[in-house]
């Protein structure tokens, strides 16, 4: 399925970017934008693991090359980030970290707001009440409606939106939306999120037609993508095909990791130990070399502050300790 009726965005789009690449270090060649390319072509077929469209990408990272992305594009970078959570899933430990005890764990629902002076990007975008119930399968689980408000209103407000990955708990708030005119055009995507939306939707509600995807700015890049100042995406396929990390280092010096479900809790990286969900298909070899990489960022930089979107007690904690702020401004 083509991405033609992308075409015009996305142009518009990559001429920026490309603009403020070339503009401040011009042997970076981050970006591949060339929404002509089939979908079919930017996403290589479906190999044995169902969904898995990319798993020929071999994830290798570096902090230091994103920390130079970081930097790339001129301004000051955020003074703060915020944490909303407006659902949970009562789970199993041994869901989310293969050998743990057979014990209650919550998994929290959660966005993030990037502040800046002038502006605010949003990081994840919430569910309604309609997908959160899939997450249930079968059980009524928690669901906030206030915080879920919160979290409308904080993407009404954002300058532009990112989501780490095409779940629905992370991408429904940008399309089953009653503000979709606001919200689809300030909504960056990537190719390959778009692909998993149009293609292989986690659930039917978030199914993108072809019409609808064109609404959104979509955009491609090979490995790191400097977004904003402070602010790059890192190419992370596994959990889903269209996963992706977010780093954002702040005026103050303090570094952010958000891993989306790389891991959902974060002894998934202590451990560097995968899922055992039975109901989701990944790509353990992709993810295994993320959390490697995520352990030894966990070990030695005391400066980062890795966030996992679902674990509940680091939520806790990085609120407790001021490291996140817990409402939305
Ligand atoms: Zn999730």
């Amino acid at each position: 399925m083509g991405l033609r009726e992308s075409r015009r965005p996305t142009r518009l789009w990559s001429g920026m970017l490309a603009a403020i690449i070339l503009g401040c270090a011009g042997t970076y060649t981050f970006a591949r934008q060339d929404a002509a390319i089939p979908a079919a072509q930017a996403a290589p077929a479906a190999r044995a693991i169902p969904g898995a469209v990319a798993s020929d990408f071999k994830f290798a990272a570096n902090l230091e090359e994103i920390r130079r992305a970081a930097s790339m594009i001129p301004g000051p970078r955020p003074l703060r980030i915020n944490v909303v959570k407006f659902a949970e899933s009562r789970r199993s430990k041994k869901f989310s970290v293969r050998g743990a005890p057979d014990e209650p764990s919550v998994q929290a629902r959660t966005a993030f707001q990037i502040v800046y002076a002038d502006g605010t990007v949003m990081l994840d975008s919430g569910m309604d009440q309609q997908v959160h119930k899939f997450f249930g399968r079968g059980a009524v689980e928690p669901y906030d409606t206030e915080a879920a408000k919160q979290v409308e209103r904080a993407l009404r407000g954002a300058r532009s939106i990112v989501v780490t990955h095409e779940h629905g708990d992370h991408v429904a708030g940008v399309i089953r939306t009653e503000f979709l005119n606001e919200i689809a055009p300030k909504t960056v995507l990537t190719q390959l999120q778009v692909h998993t939306l149009m293609n292989d939707p986690q659930m039917p509600e978030i199914r993108l037609a072809q019409e609808m995807a064109a609404r959104y700015v979509i955009i491609d890049y090979e490995k790191y993508y400097p977004f904003a100042p402070g602010f790059v995406l890192i190419k992370a396929p596994g959990h889903t095909p269209g996963s992706q990390m977010v780093y954002v280092a702040l005026q103050s010096g303090r570094e952010y990791l958000f891993i989306g479900d790389s891991a959902w809790h974060m002894d998934g990286v202590r451990l560097i130990m995968n899922k055992d969900a039975p109901w989701i298909q990944e790509d353990h070899e992709a993810l295994l070399t993320q959390l490697k990489w995520l352990n030894g960022l966990y070990k030695n930089e005391k400066n980062l502050y890795i966030v996992a979107s679902h674990d509940d007690e680091q939520r806790k904690e990085y609120v407790a300790k001021g490291i996140l702020g817990g409402r939305f401004e």
